[in-house]
């Protein structure tokens, strides 16, 4: 990318960050729009496209928008900064907290996209999912894929510019951060720096939820094509 997103203002980030569509025959996602004009052949099946499928449900889209918003609002337009003074920066906490919603929705997303694929009842996900601890979710990731999520990542690592495990790893840290937080009740234990970080890694962390799409939950096809994801 060739300017930083931190300096998008004018144009909502998720329209820069968040189009991954989906192949109707294969479930191929890409960021290739041309998924979209009916007859397009996909990139992955060869197939002539039969209109594209959002690959990210809408809350991924709001909490991107979301992050963008709060980062480009000055302090006195914020109530709590206003009240706090001038130079208070407090507003960019909430970027902390959209980051982290960011994360587990398109973790949520992932799995409920792979038991949809194994056509796993409603009713049954919901139980599934009902506990919305990261541990569990990610017991559920290793149940359905027969993986850990660390090893995915770091198998998507591998060939890669993208840094996903580094992402990752500095994820945790941020919801480590965004928990001290909710005890301690100060914005100094998180910094601008480190809001900064969360929304020029947001991309990446994206990116890595199209890659385990692409992974695990496109059908195998002969014809594989380019990756344009
Ligand atoms: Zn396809």
């Amino acid at each position: 990318m060739s300017i930083s997103i931190l300096e998008i203002d004018r144009q909502r980030l998720s329209s820069v960050i968040v189009s991954y569509s989906t192949c109707k025959v294969c479930g191929y996602a890409t960021s290739d729009l041309n998924i979209t004009l009916v007859g397009h052949p996909c990139s992955h099946c060869g197939s002539p496209s039969q209109g594209g499928m959002l690959l990210f449900k809408l809350g991924v889209y709001i909490m991107v928008d979301l992050m963008q918003e709060y980062y480009h609002l000055h302090p006195t337009e914020s109530r709590i900064s206003k009240a706090l003074g001038e130079n208070q920066e407090n507003h960019l906490l909430a970027i902390i907290v959209f980051y982290c919603s960011l994360g587990e929705i398109l973790l949520e997303n992932f799995l409920t996209d792979y038991m949809n694929k194994i056509s796993i009842p409603d009713k049954v996900q919901d139980e599934l999912l009902r506990d919305i601890s990261m541990d569990k979710r990610l017991g559920l990731f290793r149940a359905l894929t027969g993986k850990k999520f660390s090893q995915a990542v770091a198998e998507l690592d591998k060939g890669s510019d993208k840094d996903y495990q580094r992402v990752v790893e500095s994820y945790i840290n941020v919801r480590e951060k965004r928990n001290k937080f909710l005890h301690v009740g100060n914005m100094f234990i998180i910094g601008k720096e480190m809001v900064e970080q969360c929304l020029t890694d947001s991309p990446i962390l994206i990116n890595l939820f199209v890659k385990l799409h692409n992974v695990f939950l496109v059908e195998p096809v002969n014809q594989i094509g380019n990756e344009n994801a």
